[in-house]
């Protein structure tokens, strides 16, 4: 038999356009809402129930640092490591890990390889023992980094930070949180993550339903049964629904299939899903052999994906042979020599790599009917692009059926008893909601905690008219001593914690640079005009890929990036360059004397 055309150009451009239609919606990212009030059960950490009391803090620290995930602990780790004393985090959960304490849904692992991931190999002297780690993995080396730099004694668990509020009399920062605490710190750094607020769809009759329902970011095990290894034996003779096909269901899914009754997938945009080969990790996966082998590894990776030139490919997994189509996701992508050309043969490579990803399924999926529902019809990386070998095969098990809901932009509607798509309500004991999160709004931009820096001004408020102005997305003139994590005005990568550890070393240099020279940092309006000129300069217009992609929160579910440069146009590892040169030798241009020195 002859095997089957291949679509043109012009009928997959087409194809796409038909497949983003069906899903556009017009009330964008309104369709979503928070996790709390009536899923009572969000309130309250599933991992240590109601928090212990204990008495309020009223004391003096050196930093205070909000958020214990691994930007966190990173900023503590590199603050520790420039010989600053007490150093206290600030952590909504019962313990260290952030998105990885919170996140422990079965089948939970990192999409990254652990070897580049998991920060800090090198100083504490771990080797992950799987290619693609765990989360439980993942999370005992967050609490492993926290003891190795001492950060326990002064952390406050199960305690979110309220306000933040900058005395100018002693030239500190007071701190209030939701457990009466209220101190001075004289640095703050904030780390808040950007998946840390769950978000569910604003279904109609969401709240109706009168079986169980969990968010995938707080698993209830007690009523599952089971771990993050599977074994959900609790499930055996329920019908269990799971909303969402992202990074998340794709590992959730096959866990599911293992132990549930019956599971209904609802899938609005399939993923797509590429082969994962994770395997335990041997001696020559790594050459954990000498001192620097992480970070060596780390770099090589960053370089890859960023688009810059590199002698070897270190972890060679199905992120660094896709790279050049992640390109286009990046601030550097610059569309070269002949734009014609460049863009036909960019478009060929696209498709290649999709139709290979396509035939995959087809492979894998035994029923034809799913396999065509399976198929992401979208250019590369318009979505995260996600890797498992159990995710397909999944799908013909007997006990599993595939619902998609494109036509209906999302399910519909959930009664008491289930979930109704198009004519059919299918009934079921318990919805799971893989719904993830709203992506990137820190507590700090959004007001969420308010920071009041000179003369009580609200950073929102200070940033209302104008837009963000920093100096390297870390600093602000009008909030002395106050370092921001992220990636605004910064830059990004799919491996986030090497971006976080980047900006863990620079937080450390600019306090141990301040309190060597008894000053402040706070950078002048001069230098944060500087950096939004150089943002502008040259920034990348991405529009034309995110116009064309399938709704998600990499385009504002469609209708586009907010607009402004938000990133360093050059990339992640062009920008470390900079800082790294930066700290060598401009400094200087982000401190200030204290005016109790200058009095
Ligand atoms: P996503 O936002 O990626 O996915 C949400 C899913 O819910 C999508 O499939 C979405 O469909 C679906 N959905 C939303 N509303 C409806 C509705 N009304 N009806 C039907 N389906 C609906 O969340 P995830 O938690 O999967 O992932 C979030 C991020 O977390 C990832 O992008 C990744 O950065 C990170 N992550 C990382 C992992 C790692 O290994 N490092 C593992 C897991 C997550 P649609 O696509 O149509 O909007």
């Amino acid at each position: 038999m002859a095997p089957p055309q291949e679509p043109t150009p012009t009928e997959l451009r087409q194809r796409y356009r038909i497949e983003r239609e069906r899903r556009v919606r017009p009330d964008g990212a309104r369709q979503y809402r928070g996790t709390d009030a009536e899923f009572g059960h969000y309130g309250v950490d599933p991992y240590v129930g109601e928090a212990a009391e204990r008495e309020p803090v009223h004391d003096a620290v050196d930093v205070a640092v909000v958020g214990g995930g691994f930007g966190g602990l990173l900023a503590g780790a590199r603050i520790r490591q420039q010989g600053v004393e007490r150093v206290r985090i600030i952590e909504k959960g019962g313990d260290f890990g952030g998105t990885w304490y919170w996140n422990r849904y079965p089948g939970i692992h990192c999409d990254i390889e652990s070897h580049v991931y998991l920060p800090l190999l090198d100083e504490t002297g771990y080797v992950p023992e799987w290619k693609y780690a765990p989360g439980e993995e993942i999370r005992r080396h967050a609490m492993r980094v926290a003891q190795h730099f001492d950060l326990y004694p002064d952390a406050l668990f199960s305690t979110a930070a309220t306000s933040l509020r900058w005395d100018e009399a002693s030239e500190k920062w007071i701190v209030t949180t939701d457990r009466g605490d209220a101190f001075r710190a004289t640095y703050v750094v904030t780390s808040t993550g950007t998946l840390s607020e769950p978000k569910l769809p604003r279904i109609p009759g969401i709240e109706d339903f009168r079986g169980h329902t969990l968010h995938t970011s707080r698993w209830d095990y007690a009523y599952t049964g089971g771990g993050p290894d599977g074994g959900l034996t609790r499930l055996s003779d329920k019908r269990v629904g799971v909303v969402g096909t992202g990074a998340t269901g794709v590992q959730v899914i096959p866990m599911l299939a293992e132990d549930a009754g019956h599971v209904y997938v609802f899938q609005r945009t399939p993923s797509s899903v590429d082969v994962r080969d994770n395997r335990p990790t041997t001696a020559a996966d790594v050459s954990a052999d000498h001192e620097g082998w992480a970070r060596e590894r780390r770099d090589n990776f960053l370089r890859i994906v960023s688009g810059e030139e590199a002698e070897r490919d270190l972890v060679a997994d199905g992120w660094t042979s896709s790279a050049g189509l992640l390109e286009k996701l990046l601030p550097s992508f610059r569309r070269c020599g002949d734009r014609e050309s460049f863009e036909s043969a960019y478009e060929a490579a696209d498709a290649a790599k999709m139709n290979e990803l396509r035939a995959r399924v087809e492979q894998i999926v035994a029923d034809q009917d799913t396999a065509e529902k399976l198929k992401p019809w979208y250019r590369y990386a318009c979505k995260r692009p996600t890797f498992s070998d159990l995710y397909y095969p999944a799908f013909n098990r007997d006990n599993v059926t595939l619902i998609d809901t494109a036509d209906t932009h999302g399910i519909e509607r959930v009664t008491e008893n289930g979930v109704v798509v198009g004519d059919t309500t299918y009934e079921l004991d318990c919805l799971i909601f893989a719904t993830g999160f709203s992506v990137g709004v820190s507590g700090i931009h959004s007001g969420k905690l308010p920071a009041h820096g000179r003369d009580g001004v609200q950073l929102r408020d200070a940033w209302a008219q104008h837009g963000p102005h920093t100096l390297h997305g870390f600093t602000s003139s009008g909030f002395p001593n106050l370092i921001q994590m992220g990636s605004l005005q910064n830059a990004s990568s799919v491996n986030f914690t090497h971006i976080l550890d980047e900006q863990a070393v620079h937080a450390a240099a600019l306090i141990a640079a301040a309190e060597a020279q008894d000053a402040l940092i706070e950078p002048s309006h001069e230098a944060e005009d500087a950096w939004r000129a150089t943002l502008a300069e040259d920034a990348p217009d991405h529009e034309w890929f995110h116009a064309e992609c399938t709704p998600g929160y990499y385009n504002g579910e469609g209708r586009g990036r907010p607009n402004g440069p938000t990133a360093y146009p050059h990339g992640a590892f062009a920008f470390h360059e900079l800082l790294k040169r930066w700290r060598e030798e401009s400094m200087a241009e982000a401190l200030r004397p204290r005016a109790s020195r200058e009095a």
